[in-house]
Order: C-alpha cells, then sequence, then structure tokens
C-alpha cells in the first residue's frame, strides 16, 4: 500500500530543494532578439509588473490550500513546458543556467497525479514577470523576491501539504498497522482456513476414496440388483407356475375333499358293517375255537383208531457198490384197495440153508409176512415218508406227547429217515427238520386263533447207560457223562437232563445249527470210539407249550424223535478178544435198553401196574412220552440186503410184537 504512493516518494527522493529549482527556473532571462510566444498573462505582466505581480500574487493566495499539490506541480510542468519550448542555441549566462537547470531536471512523475490542480495553474502563469530589461537590476531583485515570497507561501503551502501527507501517512501507517493487524488475523485464519483445507483435502481424498469405494460397491450392489432382478423374474415365473399348481391342487383339494365327505358317509356307514361285522366275527371266532376243538378230538380219535401204537417198516434201497439181493427177496404185496392203495405189507423170503445142506436139495426158501400200519418201499421219498407223521406232529400241537423211533440195525437207513440224507439236498432232509418246519407254520396259523407256542428243544445221547450232550458248546463239547435224567422240580412230573442245552427255537434256521451242532458233536465222539454213534441212542426232544391267553387256555407236550442204537446182535459163535468184550458189553446195554423199551410197550400195552420204566435210561427219559395219553409211532428200518436177512427178522418180529400193543386211549395233557 506504501508503495502505490509515487507522488510521495518522488517529492522525497527529489533530494533537491524545490525552493532552489524554481529560483533557477524562474531567473532565466530571454535571450536579446529571440520572438518569445508569450501569452496572455506575460504580455499583461510586460505592460504592468506591479500589477501583475499584485494580481499574481493575489491569484497565488487564491491557491486551495487543501489542495497543495496542484499548484506546485503545474507550476513545475509550465516550467518544463516553457523550458523546452525556449530555443536550443546558447544564450546569456543566465539562461543557459536556468536552461541547463530544466534540462537537468527529472521529469516528475506527478503529472499523472491523481487530483490535477487545474485551477492552480493559471494563477501561477499569471505570476510571471514580465522580462525586465538588464540594467534594471533592481526591478530584477524586485521579481525575485516577490518570486522568492512566492516560493516561500508555495513552501508553506506545501508544507501544509506535507504536513497534512504526513497526517495522511500516519494515518495511512495506522491502517497500515491495522492492516497488518488485520493481515496477521488473516494470515492466522488464512492458516486456521489452510489448515482446514488440509483438513479439507484430506476429507476430500478420503471422502473421494470413499466415493471410489462406494461406486466400486455400487457396481457390485448394481451387479447384485440385476441378478436379484432376475432371481426375482425367475421366481416370479415359480411364483406363477406355483400359483397354477396350487390352483389345480385346490381343485384337486376340493374334489378330495367332496370324496373324502362322501367317503366317511361311506365309512360311518363300513363302520356300522364292521361293528355288526365284528359281532359276526366274534360269534365265528367262537364257533372256530368250537371246531378247533371239536378237529382235536375228531384228530385225537383217528389217531387212536390209528393206534396209539403205530408201527411203520421203511425199506432202504440197495446202495451203490452193494449186492443187488434177488427179486424175490423182499416183497410189497399192494393193499386191499388195489395197487393205489399204500403198501402195508411186506414179504421177505429167507433160505433155509441147513434143511438144503441135510437133503441135498437146493435151499428151500421160507416166507416171512409182515404187516404194519405202513411200508415204504426203497424207492419212498423223505416228503412221502413224513405225510404219514404229519398228523402225529399235529397231535403233538394239540397237546399230546408223541414218541417217534427208528429201530433197525446198523446201517438199515434210522439216521437218515430222522435227520435226513448227506449234503445239503432239501429234498433229502428228514423227519426232525421237516417236523420243525410244520410246527412251525401251523403255530404260526394258530396264532391267527390267538394260540401263542413256544418250542424248547434239547438233543442227547445215551451211549451204553450214560447221557451226553449233543448241543454242547466250548469246553464242554465233545465230552460225554455227567449228563443226568432228573425230575424238573419237586413233585413234577416233567424230566429233565442236568448240565444239558435246552434252547429255544422259533424257526427251521435254528433248528438246521442244532442239528449241525449235534453232528459235529457226535464226530468228536466217533474219533474217541469208533462208530460209537450207531452204538448209542439219540434223543432230539421238544418242548412245546401253547397258550390261549383270552381263553385261558393251555397245552404242552414234549415230541421226541429218537434215532435208536443199531439193533444187531452180536454172533455168539464169536471168539471174544479184549476189545471184543467191551463191544459185547455196549451190546448187551443196547440190547438191554431195546428190550426194556420194548418190555414198557407191553407192559403198557398189557396196562400192567408196573412198567419199567426205569430199567434203562431211554425209557426212564421218555416215560412222559409213553403210555397213557401219549402217541407212539415206530419205523423199523430194514436193510435190502440178503446178507442182512437174519437182522431183519429179527427187527420185523420186534415191531410185530410192538405193533400188535394196543395202548390206553390217549390224554391230551390239557390244563
Ligand atoms: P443207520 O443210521 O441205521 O445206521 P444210515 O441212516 O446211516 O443207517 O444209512 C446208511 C446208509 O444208507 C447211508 O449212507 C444212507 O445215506 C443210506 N440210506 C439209508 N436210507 C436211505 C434211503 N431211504 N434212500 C437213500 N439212501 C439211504
Ligand atoms: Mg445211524
Amino acid at each position: 500500500m506504501f508503495t502505490t504512493r509515487p507522488p510521495l516518494l518522488e517529492v522525497k527522493r527529489n533530494g533537491e530543494p524545490k525552493t532552489a529549482t524554481l529560483v533557477k527556473a524562474s531567473s532565466r532571462l530571454p535571450l536579446p532578439g529571440s520572438k518569445l510566444k508569450r501569452g496572455p498573462d506575460e504580455m499583461e505582466g510586460t505592460l504592468e509588473p506591479a500589477k501583475k505581480r499584485i494580481r499574481g500574487l493575489g491569484a497565488v493566495t487564491k491557491v486551495d490550500a487543501s489542495r497543495p499539490r496542484g499548484p506546485l506541480l503545474s507550476t513545475v510542468a509550465q516550467d518544463r513546458t516553457a523550458a523546452l519550448k525556449a530555443p536550443k542555441k546558447p544564450g546569456p549566462r543566465g539562461a543557459t543556467a536556468v536552461s541547463t537547470v530544466l534540462r537537468n531536471r527529472k521529469p516528475a512523475p506527478t503529472v499523472s497525479a491523481p487530483k490535477p490542480a487545474t485551477s492552480a495553474a493559471p494563477a501561477v502563469v499569471g505570476k510571471k514577470p514580465g522580462k525586465r530589461p538588464a540594467w534594471d537590476l533592481k526591478g530584477q531583485l524586485c521579481d525575485l523576491n516577490e518570486d522568492l515570497r512566492r516560493y516561500r507561501e508555495k513552501t508553506q503551502a506545501l508544507d501544509r501539504e506535507n504536513q497534512g501527507l504526513r497526517e495522511q501517512l500516519r494515518e495511512v501507517q495506522e491502517q497500515a498497522t491495522n492492516l497488518g493487524t488485520e493481515r496477521n488475523t488473516l494470515e492466522e485464519e488464512l492458516a486456521i482456513v489452510r489448515t482446514q483445507a488440509e483438513q479439507g483435502q484430506q476429507k476430500l481424498e478420503t471422502l473421494s476414496a470413499r466415493v471410489v469405494e462406494l461406486e466400486g460397491w455400487l457396481g457390485t450392489k448394481e451387479r447384485l440388483v440385476q441378478e436379484l432382478q432376475q432371481e426375482q423374474l425367475q421366481l416370479q415365473e415359480e411364483r406363477q407356475a406355483l400359483g397354477a399348481r396350487v390352483e389345480e391342487q385346490e381343485r384337486r383339494l376340493q374334489a378330495s375333499e367332496a370324496a373324502l365327505s362322501s367317503s366317511q358317509a361311506e365309512a360311518a356307514c363300513l363302520r356300522q358293517k364292521t361293528a355288526v361285522q365284528e359281532t359276526l366275527l366274534a360269534e365265528q371266532g367262537d364257533r372256530l375255537h368250537g371246531l378247533e376243538m371239536e378237529r382235536r378230538r375228531l384228530h385225537n380219535q383217528l389217531q387212536e383208531l390209528k393206534g396209539n401204537i403205530r408201527v411203520f417198516c421203511r425199506v432202504r434201497p440197495v446202495l451203490a457198490g452193494e449186492a443187488t439181493p434177488s427179486p424175490s427177496f423182499l416183497l410189497f404185496p399192494p393193499g386191499p384197495a388195489g395197487p393205489s392203495d399204500p403198501p402195508t405189507r411186506l414179504s421177505l423170503s429167507r433160505s433155509d440153508d441147513r434143511r438144503a445142506t441135510l437133503t441135498g436139495a437146493p435151499a428151500p426158501a421160507t416166507r416171512h409176512d409182515f404187516s404194519f400200519d405202513r411200508v415204504f418201499p426203497p424207492g419212498s421219498r423223505q416228503a412221502e415218508v413224513f405225510e404219514e407223521i404229519s398228523m402225529l406232529v399235529q397231535s403233538a400241537l394239540d397237546g399230546y406227547p408223541v414218541c417217534i423211533f427208528a429201530y433197525g440195525q446198523t446201517g438199515s437207513g434210522k439216521t437218515f429217515t430222522m435227520e435226513g440224507g448227506p449234503g445239503d439236498d432239501p429234498q433229502l432232509e428228514g423227519l426232525i427238520p421237516r417236523a420243525m418246519r410244520h410246527l412251525f407254520s401251523v403255530a404260526q396259523e394258530m396264532s391267527g386263533q390267538g394260540w401263542v407256542y413256544r418250542f424248547v428243544a434239547s438233543y442227547v445221547e445215551i451211549y451204553n447207560e450214560t447221557v451226553r450232550d449233543l448241543l454242547a458248546t466250548g469246553t464242554r463239547k465233545g465230552q460225554g457223562g455227567e449228563c443226568e435224567i432228573r425230575r424238573a422240580g419237586p413233585g413234577s412230573e416233567e424230566l429233565t437232563v442236568t448240565n444239558a442245552r435246552y434252547v429255544p427255537v422259533s424257526c427251521e434256521k435254528e433248528v438246521e445249527a442244532l442239528l449241525h451242532l449235534a453232528r459235529q458233536n457226535r464226530a468228536v465222539a466217533r474219533t474217541a470210539q469208533n462208530e460209537r454213534s450207531s452204538r448209542s441212542h439219540s434223543v432230539f426232544q421238544l418242548q412245546i407249550s401253547g397258550e390261549h391267553a383270552a381263553r385261558g387256555l393251555q397245552c404242552g407236550a414234549p415230541l421226541n424223535l429218537v434215532d435208536l442204537a443199531g439193533s444187531e446182535r452180536l454172533d455168539p459163535a464169536l471168539t471174544l478178544g479184549p476189545g471184543e468184550r467191551d463191544r459185547l458189553r455196549e451190546t448187551q446195554a443196547i440190547n438191554s435198553s431195546l428190550s426194556t423199551l420194548g418190555l414198557v410197550i407191553m407192559a403198557l400195552s398189557n396196562k400192567e401196574p408196573h412198567v419199567p420204566y426205569r430199567n434203562s435210561k431211554l425209557t426212564y427219559l421218555l416215560q412222559n412220552s409213553l403210555g397213557g395219553s401219549a402217541k407212539m409211532l415206530m419205523f423199523v428200518n430194514i436193510s435190502p440186503l440178503e446178507e442182512n436177512v437174519s437182522e431183519s427178522l429179527n427187527s420185523l418180529r420186534f415191531a410185530s410184537k410192538v405193533n400188535q400193543c394196543v395202548i390206553g386211549t390217549a390224554q391230551a395233557n390239557k390244563k
């Protein structure tokens, strides 16, 4: 601000006192003979210098003190103009000095001062003295004094002006100070503003980054929005489809509801019918139960008519490698009803070698005819054989003790009949698996009538009057002895074998597993004592217990399937070695138990008061299944070979005796 005041500075820089300059300027003298252009004032001053000086002074006094620069500047400019207009050729000394001064003066920059004092300029010009003759020194002095006075006034005016300017300067300096303060304040504010600007910049940068981030996010959002819009479209389509489906479902629902209401009506109707049916069913159940009881009674009656002791004879086929017997050796005459009638008779021819030796003629043959309840020739299948005894198995379910024996010499087919042939051929399955399957199947049917059956199996071997468990497992496996026949409890009729396993069974597989185990146990024993199995009785017992909880009925009876020891006798003619003695003892034990069996049957048949059950372990064990209410079936197994004729005859004779026995009316064990 200070620098923009050139007029003031220009005044100061000038250095040279203005008065001196002005004095020199006003002391110039015109050159003789030169044409000097003059203004009206100069012309006037020439005529009346004093007057004009007074007028000039008067004009000076009229200068506005409040504008001190105007007259000064105008005067200087006027002087310079006058000097410039002066001739350049050298003049008198005084004039030359004034011109030099004028030439040396720097052009006043105040010409462009903002306040031109146009009104003062004519006054200064008008005060100029006119041209005095060189000799008029007094006049010149007077002029100079006048000039001096005038310049003093001017000086005073300039002082005042200067004073004014100083005041202005002071004001300006105050202003400058204020402005400086203001500037500082502003600079501080500026600093604050800069800081704020920087902060703002930082914020801006942060915001820009945020904007970039948001733009990115916005882009993602837009993509998401697009995806969502697509999804929305899909959902709308799905919704439409679902809406259509819902409508369809609603239509179906309505149809279903209509159907349901009609069904409910039907159901109500059916419920009524069901109630009637249930009443009828209950009546039918009662009738059925009555019929079942009647069936059992009739079945039993039939069995009794057939005989409580029945004997079936089975002749095994000739095996590969065996000598084919003469066709007339064994004959099976047809029954009274013809060839379609199942055979019940068997005719065996035996040549009388003794008579032939005596007479020398060919040995005559003696025919031995036997009649049994049924005879199975060699070709008979296992299923055929079982069919005949299935009725007896049914009797066991009805609560009648049943005992089925296989009697015959070793190799006649007892084991084949009871357990089955070798391998897994189901057609060769014996009576035991078939009887079990039949029992399980009938028990299942009877469950529909409210009967619940339980089956518990045991399998023991009686060898040389000792009992051994054939179902033993683990450490007891293969060990004989230790088993004893005891009453199940004090006062109980039921007999049980101590240390023997009694295994609950409910399906064929379990029975198969037990038979397999028994075979294994027999095999172990066989290695210890050769062919022991043929000299021991195998007793498979199944305890059957049935219950009809609704009617409070119970029934229970044992089913015994006995594979007897070989019935062959020892030839007394043979010399007995040390091993043979054991064999003899075994045979005697076998014979003893078999004959005891015969004697027991006889005693039962003859209704003797004492039945010798206890004479053998076998009869003792089977005591509850022999006689009384029990039903008995004996298979007499016969070898088809002529060489076995003697044993076959013995077996047939034994079986015939049994067959002749009639044991009293069997009683079912009902409680
Ligand atoms: P046992 O038990 O009376 O000593 P097996 O039952 O062991 O006699 O029979 C002796 C042999 O005869 C066995 O090889 C057996 O397979 C066979 N066998 C027995 N009966 C028949 C039959 N009905 N059909 C076919 N083979 C039989
Ligand atoms: Mg056998």
